[in-house]
């Protein structure tokens, strides 16, 4: 069995002549969406970088600077971007590393602004927020009066929350947070919850997984602490990588049973083949708390790693959002799996094109290249054996097994 990118590609676009003569056993939606007449611009803020916990991983080292976006400029680059002529539906993605209802103000101002400017321009708005889930009751009444599609990250039991995500105080809030991803399932907000996995709460990933089931929870996305590679012999949290895949394929076995979609590393293998890695390689348009723009949502100021590929720098009123930072962007777009000579031979270039260069530091050169393998193992490992529980017929809710005509 295999995972053929070209007749998947093909299922896609319709041409099922060319999985004629194929003895390749295929793994394909149940339903093929038609690529959509409408045109959706997709809008990611990142109100602050300011947050109230203090988790033990943050990747963001969030709270310990405290920069908020300014109204009058996020004004400034709305106006700039709703735009009818080129999209008749506007997503709205507020996004964490800092909370990004910290300031329920500031939360609130930057969703009606959008819905105002929206509605002005016969623009259909929607709004997604990824949060850490320990808002208050104005931020509540916000998500539900613009049904405001939620992801929550929540790292397991009581315990673990608390060691892996204290308030600043050092206070637990697993209480605060559990409360509110129920709030959310009743109003059929919660689009899915993020599991960060360390050695606190990798063994017990089932009970984490049938704990959400039980909660209504229907999608769940798990990751491992960013220490994985050349830092895990140095540090407390390290996970090796057989370790990790082997959780990864016993999560995923268990979700498919559960019928729960499930979101990591091993799910590349059913991420539609664009070629890209993630969409800082397409049109990712990412205001960061300094106003900037840029195209990747780990890089917000210049001291970041790859901020000279990544940041296009402040706004500039009236720009046109398609031709801002061209130069820039073109050079991100050429960044497909066909273009990556570190990627030419591996099974899974054209799903996983090249990875994240903000993955593993020193992984990848200021091309954007990768330089070791340290982030391929992780993501092959977990792709192995989820196409090996594949094979056992485990799959996917919304996903079906095809036989080629041999
Ligand atoms: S490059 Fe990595 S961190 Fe940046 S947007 Fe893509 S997936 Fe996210
Ligand atoms: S797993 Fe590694 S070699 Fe394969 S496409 Fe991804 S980055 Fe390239």
């Amino acid at each position: 069995m295999a995972f053929e990118a070209a007749a998947y590609s093909a299922l896609h676009t319709r041409r099922l002549e060319l999985l004629k003569g194929s003895e390749t056993l295929l793994v394909v939606p149940v339903e093929i969406q038609p690529p959509s007449s409408e045109k959706k611009a997709v809008l990611t803020v990142f109100p602050t970088t300011n947050c109230n916990l203090r988790c033990s991983y943050c990747y963001a080292s969030s709270g310990s600077l405290k920069k908020e976006l300014s109204l009058q400029q996020y004004q400034l680059i709305l106006h700039d971007i709703v735009d009818p002529s080129r999209f008749s539906r506007m997503q709205l993605h507020l996004h964490g590393g800092g909370e990004p209802t910290l300031n329920p103000r500031l939360f609130q101002d930057i969703v009606h602004e959008c819905a105002t400017r929206c509605q002005t321009m016969f623009v259909a708005p929607s709004f997604t927020l990824t949060t850490n889930g320990t808002f208050g009751p104005l931020v509540r009444q916000i998500i539900a009066d613009y049904r405001i599609r939620c992801s929550i990250s929540w790292d397991g039991p009581d315990e673990i929350q608390h060691r892996q995500r204290p308030f600043a105080s050092g206070e637990n809030s697993h209480p605060v947070v559990l409360n509110n991803l129920r709030d959310l399932v009743s109003l059929q907000l919660l689009e899915r919850v993020r599991v960060t996995v360390t050695s606190n709460n990798i063994d017990r990933l089932p009970e984490i997984i049938r704990f959400l089931h039980r909660e209504g929870v229907t999608s769940v996305h798990i990751e491992p602490v960013s220490i994985l590679g050349r830092q895990e012999e140095k540090s407390e949290e390290g996970i090796t990588v057989d370790r990790y895949a082997h959780h990864f394929q016993q999560a995923y076995i268990l979700c498919c049973q559960l019928g729960i979609a499930l979101k990591g590393a091993g799910m590349l293998v059913f991420k539609r083949p664009s070629g890209r890695y993630c969409g800082a390689f397409g049109w990712n348009f990412v205001v960061t708390p300094w106003g900037e723009i840029s195209a990747c949502t780990r890089v917000q100021q210049q001291s970041d790693r790859h901020s000279e590929s990544f940041l296009f720098g402040p706004w500039i009123a009236g720009a046109d959002p398609m031709t801002f930072a061209a130069a820039q962007r073109k050079y991100l777009q050429q960044r497909r799996a066909e273009n990556l000579t570190a990627c030419a031979g591996c099974f899974l270039r054209h799903h996983c094109a090249g990875g994240c260069p903000m993955s593993i530091p020193g992984s990848y050169d200021k091309n954007l290249e990768r330089t070791d393998d340290l982030p391929c193992d992780l993501i092959r490992a977990c792709c192995r054996l989820v196409l090996a529980a594949v094979r056992q017929g485990h799959l996917p809710p919304g996903w079906v097994t095809l036989k080629g005509n041999s």
